[in-house]
């Protein structure tokens, strides 16, 4: 007697987002990209993480059960953010229901249920003291709400366990809605960004399932819901065969619709499945950038170079209330 065939088990793949959609992204980013494994310029080097401080961080996060961009995202910066006491708390779990070609991020169907985690990232923040705290989140067009309940909740739980901690929140877009975007917004976050990530031509390969109109549009309702009582910030990763022209003309857009601080940052590739680097920017072209967004477009701040992330220094980007340098400020001396 013959066996009957078995029903096969879903394999699950990680799909390449080295070319989403099947597409060819030669026809975007031009044959001219970097090899994964060439040497990258020489001020990208940055120190092994390691250090006490960074150990002691590391074993606050692991023993509270909770997620950081710094790890997900292989942040370079690592090291040198948590010697410097800071961290960006990454909260609705570690899946992310989008999945843009240049984000290291695990991307899949969400399973987080975690009521808890406000209370536990802003408790956190408390025993860390930090003045100045960034949260973000994975996407989650999964939930009714798209998380902001919970976005909601974490700031809520944040300002009543660390009074004097400013809080800048870094969101999804939640699809261009307005009434998730109220419902973070009334919760008073100090900073709102979000970040456009890429010149608008570039959307089509690095951010599909996004748009940089819905992006924009955020930025602007996010202005206008809390007027002067929060500072909007975004940020662009240069590196993917864009323009100087484009940057520029990106950063305009960004202040026709209110921007306050923004940040450039050079793209570095995750992994092999990851976009190509098409270009590695001189640092004297991110001063530049930085020279035309303060004196030209009028940013109250800009922060731009190789290494500079929407959180690397995130304290330094608005007026403190804590005397002192660095995020730890709030445990400082005054004077
Ligand atoms: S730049 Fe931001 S994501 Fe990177 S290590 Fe620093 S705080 Fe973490």
């Amino acid at each position: 007697m013959s066996e009957a065939p078995s029903k096969a088990l879903p394999i699950r793949q990680t799909r390449s987002r080295a070319k989403p959609g099947g597409m060819d992204v030669s026809k975007v980013l031009g044959t001219q990209t970097i090899p994964y494994r060439d040497r990258k310029p020489e001020w990208f080097k940055v120190p092994a993480p390691g250090s006490p401080k960074y150990r002691e961080l590391n074993e606050t996060i692991k023993a509270n059960n909770l997620n950081t961009v710094c790890q997900e995202a292989a942040c370079p910066n690592i090291g040198e953010c948590w010697e410097r006491g800071t961290a960006t708390f990454m909260i609705l779990g570690d899946t992310c229901t989008r999945r843009c070609g240049f984000c290291h991020v695990m991307t899949g169907t969400p399973t987080w249920n975690d009521p808890l985690e406000p209370a536990r990232v802003a408790r956190s923040i408390a025993l860390m003291e930090l003045r100045h705290a960034v949260v973000t989140s994975v996407d989650r067009d999964d939930l009714p709400d798209y998380g902001s309940r919970i976005w909601a909740a974490t700031i809520n739980q944040i300002r009543r366990q660390s009074p004097s901690t400013k809080i800048e929140t870094l969101t999804p877009d939640f699809r261009g809605e307005e009434m998730p975007l109220a419902t973070v917004i009334d919760a008073g976050p100090d900073v709102f960004n979000h970040n456009v990530e890429v010149v608008p031509r570039l959307y089509q390969v690095a951010r599909r399932g996004s748009t940089f109109e819905r992006s924009c549009r955020v930025l602007r309702n996010a202005k206008a819901m809390a007027g002067d009582t929060l500072s909007t910030k975004s940020g662009l990763m240069v590196g993917l065969g864009e323009t100087f022209a484009e940057v520029v003309d990106t950063m305009k857009y960004l202040r026709e619709v209110d921007v306050q601080i923004l940040t450039v940052g050079q793209y570095l590739r995750p992994t092999e499945n990851h976009l190509p680097v098409v270009r590695y920017w001189h640092p004297d072209e991110f001063d530049e950038l930085a020279e035309i967004g303060m004196n030209e477009l009028g940013f109250d701040h800009v922060a731009a170079g190789p290494l500079v992330r929407s959180s690397y220094h995130a304290d330094e980007h608005i007026e403190q209330d804590q005397p002192g340098v660095g995020p730890m400020a709030i445990a400082a001396p005054a004077g």
